[in-house]
């Protein structure tokens, strides 16, 4: 055997265990799919732009160690998420807040706001009463409960439908346990204390992470799986878990994405980084400009073109990319089947988005695989 570690899978997971144990002395051999390293935080360079090819990467955390870990890797920007939504040819800022307040209803205080939200609210809940029910039985009651109707049927009805392909009211009330309303002017998206870009994209963030570390692109572990076991003492196995038990017990269901990546000649598409649509009738979700994850102020100008993506939800079908988790209870349940047969596994570590069969933003996938790497040197 000439490594310690096989690890399947180049994206964050992957790398920062990989980046670990180099620091422990140990050999590691790192292999991919894709042509690429970075797994979806992947940005390559285009004509000048960082283009995020699998959808808007936000860096944020409260969480000191990771904060102190990516710092060691890369310089992050002053980007703060602050996405408009468009609705019938209306700006609305997001999350809702006052700003949002004042542009659907044209209130200026709190109190007003308040007093508002409060009225759709009652309404939502006579409702609720008028048909015998004590408990919301899917997203759309849960959300006029929450927010009320305005802010539902602009901001939240259509989006929603999108995103999972199905009405809001055959979706399950839990998917929107809480509704973040803030009152308000802060159109920041994130809460947490750190958050931003890596100047020169994520690539400078897992090229600096995977430095001196042996890496092999366009090689599926799925083929030629006995070999790859055979050349290290333990991999470390990112991709699907359903997939390495070769669907035993069923695929875990995921939703998909299509992107639309396009070159505008005029040097600023929209004036903003994320814009939701939120009507059903238009066919993506949300446009993205790149430029503005990295050009501020004057500087977006600098170049006379930009690059926007398109997102579109879609179905997913086996073979396509596995996205997001559809986490219902089933496959939640199908899901810890699987997790019980890899506990069986002594060679073998799991980790990471697909592999734990959770929506994970990057830093709690860095936390898992400094935990990952921390319990292994143990
Ligand atoms: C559209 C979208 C937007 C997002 N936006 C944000 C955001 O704004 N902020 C945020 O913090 N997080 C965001 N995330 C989450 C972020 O992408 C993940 O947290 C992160 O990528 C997880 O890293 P990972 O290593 O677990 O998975 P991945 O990045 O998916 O890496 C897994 C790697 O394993 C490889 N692989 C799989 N199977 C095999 C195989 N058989 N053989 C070899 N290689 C294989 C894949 O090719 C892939 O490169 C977003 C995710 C999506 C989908």
């Amino acid at each position: 055997m000439n490594y310690d570690y096989l690890i399947v899978g180049a994206g964050l997971f992957g790398s920062v265990f990989a980046h670990l144990m180099k620091q422990q002395g140990k050999r590691c051999l790192v292999i991919d799919k894709r042509p690429h390293v970075g797994g979806n935080t992947y940005s390559p360079c285009i004509r000048g732009i960082h283009r995020h090819d699998y959808g808007a990467h936000i860096f944020h955390t409260s969480d000191p160690e990771v904060i102190d870990f990516v710092c060691q890797h890369a310089h992050f920007n002053r980007y703060t998420n602050s996405p408009i939504a468009i609705h019938r040819g209306k700006l609305f800022n997001l999350p809702f807040n006052m700003n949002t307040f004042h542009q659907m209803w044209g209130v200026k205080t709190p109190a007003e706001a308040q007093a508002m939200l409060e009225e759709q609210r009652r309404e939502a809940r006579a409702e609720l009463q008028r048909l015998g029910l004590s408990q919301p039985q899917n997203l759309e009651q849960q959300a006029l409960l929450l927010v009320g109707k305005d802010i539902y049927h602009t901001l939240i009805k259509g989006y929603t439908e999108k995103q999972w392909g199905c009405t809001a009211n055959t979706l399950p009330p839990e998917i929107i346990r809480r509704l973040p309303v803030r009152f308000v002017f802060d159109n920041n998206y994130f809460n947490d204390s750190f958050q931003g870009i890596p100047e020169g994209g994520y690539n400078v963030l897992t090229d600096s992470l995977l430095n001196g570390i042996e890496v092999r692109l366009s090689e599926d572990f799925f083929e030629g799986r006995e070999e790859w076991m055979k050349v290290a003492k333990k991999v470390v196995f990112s991709g699907p878990i359903d997939r390495f038990f070769d669907y035993c017990f069923g695929h875990l269901p995921y939703r998909s994405l299509r992107f639309e990546h396009l070159e505008v000649e005029e040097s600023n598409f929209q004036g903003n980084a994320v814009v939701n649509y939120t009507e059903a009738d238009v066919p993506y979700t949300r446009i993205i400009e790149h430029k503005h994850f990295e050009s501020f102020g004057e500087d977006v100008y600098r170049l006379p073109h930009t690059l926007i993506t398109k997102e579109y939800p879609a179905a997913w079908t086996p073979g396509a990319e596995p996205f997001y988790p559809i986490n219902t209870p089933e496959a939640n349940a199908c899901h810890e089947r699987y997790k019980q047969l890899a506990a069986q596994q002594d060679r073998v570590i799991f980790g990471g988005r697909l592999a734990d069969y959770r929506y994970y933003d990057m830093a709690p996938t860095i936390r898992c695989a400094l935990d990952a790497a921390r319990k292994e040197a143990q």
